[in-house]
């Protein structure tokens, strides 16, 4: 499709429930290509800036910017996972980078603590730890 942003990125950010999706969907929403992709309906993508979910439920979007997963019956949409996680998901990478990324992002102590249902404390305790000075090698180069 002539001026398709999409050509040539990594298609797995079109996908509804990939990590990319928020990037795909601003770039969808700048794209001159938008009109014509509208018409090719698929579904368990993002097209023409909206996300599809596999079962054809528009998925709609969170005010954090992600589309919305489905339930388990995979007929409605349920809340989302980043910003409302079931308290027994464990995400990729263990607790401590999903703290270190939220801490990253800007969020207080106590907002990624809510986010990953641990105490403030727990959050702080994380972050000491990943602030622990590793090895250097001290190793000098013959002058
Ligand atoms: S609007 Fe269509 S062609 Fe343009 S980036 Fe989005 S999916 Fe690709
Ligand atoms: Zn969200």
């Amino acid at each position: 499709m002539k001026g398709a942003i999409c050509i040539g990125k990594p298609p797995d950010w079109w996908e509804t429930t990939s990590e990319g999706a928020r990037l795909a969907l601003a770039l969808c929403s700048i794209c001159p290509a938008r009109t014509g992709c509208a018409d090719d309906q698929e579904y368990g993508v993002i097209r023409a800036g909206v996300a599809w979910h596999n079962t054809g439920v528009p998925a709609g979007l969170c005010g954090c910017g992600y589309p919305l997963p489905l339930n388990k019956h995979g007929d409605e949409r349920s809340a989302c996972l980043r910003c409302d996680p079931p308290s027994n998901v464990r995400y990729a990478g263990g607790r401590a980078a999903d703290v270190a990324r939220l801490v990253g992002e800007g969020l207080s102590y106590a907002a990624v603590g809510k986010r990953l249902g641990i105490s403030k404390s727990m959050v702080g305790k994380y972050v000491r730890r990943g602030r622990r000075p590793q090895a250097v090698s001290t190793a000098v180069g013959a002058s």
